[in-house]
């Protein structure tokens, strides 16, 4: 290589110069740490300002001997400083894409499940249980509406309209309490369209919410759930009342759990009872003076379940059915104090709440 037309006045033409802008330029391009860095250093070295971009603009003011060496000394950077850009713009997309590969792989390792299970309320899974034990009885499964006539939760079922059960403490009214409708405040209404809606004889079960104006605390639930039983057929007694109920005593607690009844009131059965289940924990035998105690049924042996009673003829004749003819029975009970029975469940707030927590170690039981 000759300098011998290497212009000195032309300061970035010179060998030094042009090593000095392609060993900055090659610098701060390996030095690049992603794809925006890489892009920024290109444009300070490489670009149409880059200091060896303005050197090349010199070469025009050489004399023409001079050119061809300057050329090729610039052409040279150029070429190099260009190298430099493609590899380092090939190894930071191999990162990238690498990066990308990790940050989106699926690990099927991790756990599957860290989003919730939720639970099927045991309140819902027991009323299944309950209706179930019925329909194996014969029984069909009967609806009625949560919003109910005034004449269904009442006047049918043989309840007087200057009853305290009708005022506004225990009832919610609708509107107005001359709308004549109410939220339910039993299951009850439902016996009453069951008889007017079928054909006799009747065996129905109907499991649903009832409403009430209780205040919620540890044993009261405005809402609420009843189990409602009717049977009207030709011929029916209190014997088949108890065996009933037995049966479903026995179904719902074990073997030889059974149920008393102990003389009672209510306007739509006559005679009415109030049934108590056995004790299903001490089977009755702490009521036997010097045996332990029990918690569950205080040492009585019996515990307080529903009501029930031979349908009072007047709900009959009000439904259209010839008390002469037919007869029949109905009970009812509460599937919160149900729950509470059969799993130890002691606060009424825990079943309304909704907590997972709560829900979730019943289980899927049907
Ligand atoms: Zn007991």
């Amino acid at each position: 290589m000759s300098n011998t037309y290497d212009p000195v006045e032309v300061t970035p033409l010179h060998a030094d110069e042009v090593a000095r802008m392609e060993a900055e330029a090659v610098a701060a391009i390996g030095a690049a740490a992603d794809l925006d860095e890489l892009k920024q250093a290109r444009l300070a070295h490489a670009g149409d300002r880059s200091p060896i971009a303005l050197a090349n603009r010199e070469i025009g003011a050489l004399p023409p001997q001079a050119r061809a060496e300057a050329g090729k000394r610039i052409g040279g950077a150029r070429k190099a400083i260009g190298e430099a850009v493609a590899a380092r713009q090939a190894a930071l997309a191999a990162e990238r894409d690498e990066r990308v590969l990790i940050e989106e792989t699926v690990d099927v390792t991790l756990p599957w499940d860290r989003a919730p299970r939720g639970a099927r309320h045991p309140l819902t899974t027991l009323q299944e249980r309950i209706a179930d034990a019925f329909v194996a009885m014969g029984y069909e499964v009967a609806e009625g509406p949560e919003l109910e006539g005034e004449w269904y939760n009442f006047d049918a079922l043989n309840i007087a309209p200057d009853d305290p059960v009708r005022s506004e403490h225990d009832t919610f009214f609708v509107e107005s309490a001359d709308s004549g409708m109410v939220l339910r405040t039993q299951t009850s209404p439902v016996q009453v369209r069951a008889l007017l809606s079928r054909e006799l004889p009747v065996y129905v079960i109907s499991p649903g919410k009832t409403f009430r104006t209780d205040e919620l605390d540890a044993t009261h639930t405005p809402v609420f759930h009843q189990v409602e039983g009717l049977a009207i057929d030709e011929g029916l007694t209190m014997a088949h009342l108890k065996g009933t109920l037995d049966r479903f005593a026995e179904v719902m607690f074990g073997e030889g759990i059974g149920t008393r009844f102990r003389p009672h009131y209510f306007p739509f059965t006559e005679p009415s009872a109030e049934m108590d289940l056995r004790c299903f924990v001490c089977r009755g035998a702490s009521a036997v003076p010097g045996n332990p105690p029990c918690r569950t049924c205080k040492s009585e042996g019996w515990i307080e379940w529903g009501g029930c009673g031979m349908v009072n003829p007047r709900v009959l004749v009000a439904c259209g059915v010839d008390p002469a003819r037919y007869s029949g029975f109905a009970f009812g009970m509460g599937v919160e104090r149900t729950l509470m029975f059969r799993h130890d469940a002691e606060d009424m707030r825990d079943m309304v709440e909704g907590d997972v927590r709560f829900t979730l170690p019943f289980g899927m039981e049907a």
